[in-house]
């Protein structure tokens, strides 16, 4: 396969002219049916037809007022299932490239060094978020813009979470989340890095030591293993563990490793396509993706499926991995596999894998990458022990309002929702401000 030296770098977005020249094919529909495909409430209805009437700093404003992170929401987003499903032009021909229009108006902002933001006078308030991922960025951002004071707590040493390290960087690079980032500073928001809220009830003592109000936002960082019995084998890594360390100054250690060899990464979702992806661009002589379902059942977007397949990655679906083959120096050699086929549609209308008995074989791999799903850290909740968690150690919250079972205590994200999108973070940042808003009112009172 061939390496791709571009990793730490995103591909260029639209220029001026070119998110102008796709505005102008908008219908400007009176009711614009992609601002309600927005889940964090970007209002493309609104920026696009600024943009058509060449306001372009109107444009920018409407996106920078709605969405804190909406650069990173145009590199990100699956736009093709969201706002961009909504437009009208679809009808006609395709859909306005909403996503790559919101991309070029805040790197334009960048460009021209518009500084649309303020804070106002502060109003007293000191408020606690615990993480810097998009779902406490956005809320650290939107409750400076009313005037608290907000410290974010971070256990990594940079801000940002998945987008930081997480998504590979040849899909979404530092530079560009650090002009984001350097906006959400700029209106007061104090980051402290290296700074974990993980002692026993230490988010909830965040109220005792003089925070009116506290957001958990901590993700999701563990993950889930085939054999959760199988420790500290050479080669055998979690997609969290793999995907991090590239973004985590590890990247040329990796590419080392990975240059030549053949790696198998177990799972059908986006995480799963983003390792593969990042093995074969790391120059590995064969990358297979291993999924029990069929590929039309993959939950990762088409669109990712597609650049896998283009970067040269394997599918091996309809397989379902059984065990590990481990050496004595506990060096991944190989994965158990059985053949699977898809039985009657179950109770949720998707055919469910079954194993063909008879069909197990092995596939050799020099590294295995499990991306079977992220989930809560085992421990979480007992940073919070009078939080109210599900059995997956999720946060139960009041949708409305993100408030948790404490008074004081909101909390948004995949931390609530479980695996979610970045938008959707947004949006959560966004409720928890209104909610923190209104519960520091209703205090006053
Ligand atoms: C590999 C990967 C690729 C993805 N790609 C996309 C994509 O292309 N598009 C998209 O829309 N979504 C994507 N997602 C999903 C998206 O990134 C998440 O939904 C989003 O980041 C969730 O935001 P969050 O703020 O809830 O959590 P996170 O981004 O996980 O941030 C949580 C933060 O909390 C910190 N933290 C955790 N525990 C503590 C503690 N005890 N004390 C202090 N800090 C703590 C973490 O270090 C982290 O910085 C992807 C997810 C993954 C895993
Ligand atoms: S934030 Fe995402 S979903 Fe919302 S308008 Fe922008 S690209 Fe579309």
């Amino acid at each position: 396969m061939e390496q791709n030296e571009n990793f730490a770098s995103m591909p260029k977005g639209f220029s001026l002219d070119q998110a102008i020249a796709e505005a102008e094919r908008c219908l400007l529909c009176h009711d614009a049916p992609c601002s309600t495909g927005c889940p964090a409430g970007t209002d493309p209805g609104t920026f696009i037809r600024k943009l058509r009437l060449k306001n372009i700093t109107g444009a920018i404003r409407t996106i920078k007022e709605n969405n804190i992170l909406g650069g990173a929401c145009g590199v990100l987003c699956p736009a093709a299932r969201l706002c961009e499903q909504e437009c009208c032009a679809t009808e006609i021909s395709r859909p306005i490239e909403i996503a790559k229009i919101q991309r070029c108006l805040i790197e334009h902002s960048w460009d021209r060094g518009l500084k649309l933001l303020s804070a106002p006078e502060k109003n007293g308030s000191q408020v606690a978020v615990v993480g810097s991922g998009p779902a406490g960025l956005s809320c650290a951002a939107e409750l400076a813009k009313r005037g608290c004071q907000v410290t974010i707590f971070e256990a990594h040493s940079e801000p940002g979470g998945v987008i930081r390290y997480g998504v590979p960087s040849y899909r979404y690079d530092a530079d560009f989340f650090a002009h984001e980032l350097q906006e959400i500073k700029s209106l007061g928001v104090e980051i402290r890095c290296d700074a974990p809220i993980r002692g026993e009830g230490e988010a909830e003592r965040l109220l005792q030591n003089g925070y009116a109000a506290v957001f958990l936002a901590t993700g999701l960082w563990g993950a889930a293993r085939l054999k959760p019995e199988v420790a500290d084998v050479d080669g055998l890594l979690s997609s969290v563990e793999f995907l991090a360390s590239l973004r985590d100054g590890q990247l040329e250690v990796l590419r080392d490793r990975i240059k030549g060899s053949t790696v198998a990464v177990i799972g059908g979702g986006s995480v799963a396509i983003d390792c593969a992806e990042s093995a074969a661009k790391l120059g590995a002589r064969d990358v297979y993706l291993v999924y029990r379902r069929s590929f039309t059942q993959m939950p990762a977007e088409k669109s990712e499926q597609i650049e896998a397949l283009e970067s040269g990655v394997h599918f091996l679906v309809l397989n379902q991995p059984v065990d590990f083959v481990i050496n004595h120096h506990r060096k991944i050699e190989a994965i158990r596999l059985v053949r699977t086929r898809l039985a009657e549609t179950s109770g949720n209308g998707r055919r469910t894998p079954e194993t063909i008995p008879g069909t197990e074989w092995v596939l050799n791999a020099d590294i295995v990458i499990e991306a079977i799903g992220n989930r809560a850290v085992t421990d979480s909740s007992r940073w919070y022990p009078n939080v109210q968690v599900d059995g997956q150690r999720l946060i139960q919250t009041d949708s409305s309002t993100c408030r948790t079972s404490v008074e004081g205590i909101f909390a948004g994200g995949d931390i609530v929702r479980g695996p979610g999108l970045v938008v959707e973070a947004v949006q959560d940042g966004k409720t928890a401000a209104r909610g923190i808003m209104e519960y520091l009112a209703g205090k006053e009172v």
